[in-house]
């Protein structure tokens, strides 16, 4: 079981199930929502992601048709996303874990859209789109 939370530790949760999957996120949409160069997320199964407190304070946010993002209304931590078109995972912010992450990114998703600044100088096999 892995502990998370957000920023202002008013959201927190368990993931209750192993990490299927960690990757890096450039996309346009993880970038701008973190602020940052680029997201690094990891994919869990939907029913292993359980808010344990401040459930209530999660806002969403409707990104692109049928996707949502999760971030905490409080502090505006980004948590999680989920597709429709992926409805039995989620995909959860890496950096929210609280928790030592047991799994190591091993792929870099939407190469095509990053950011200028960013040189990938690790060996990681790229995808210029989802990876899956
Ligand atoms: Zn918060
Ligand atoms: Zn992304």
């Amino acid at each position: 079981m892995l502990r998370g939370s957000c920023m202002c530790g008013k959201v927190k949760y368990e993931l209750r199930g192993d990490p299927i999957v960690t990757y890096y996120c450039h996309c346009g949409k993880c970038r701008k929502q973190s602020g940052s160069s680029f997201a690094t997320n990891v994919i869990f199964r939907k029913e292993h992601l359980v808010f344990v407190e401040g459930e209530e304070s999660i806002s969403r946010w409707n990104s692109s048709p049928g996707k949502h993002r999760y971030f905490c209304s409080g502090c505006g931590s980004p948590l999680y996303s989920h597709g429709e078109n992926r409805k039995h995972i989620v995909s959860v912010r890496a950096g929210t874990l609280t928790d030592p992450l047991p799994l190591a990114p091993s792929v870099h998703a939407f190469v095509a859209h990053k950011a200028n600044w960013v040189e990938i100088t690790d060996d990681l096999p790229q995808h210029p789109e989802y990876f899956a």
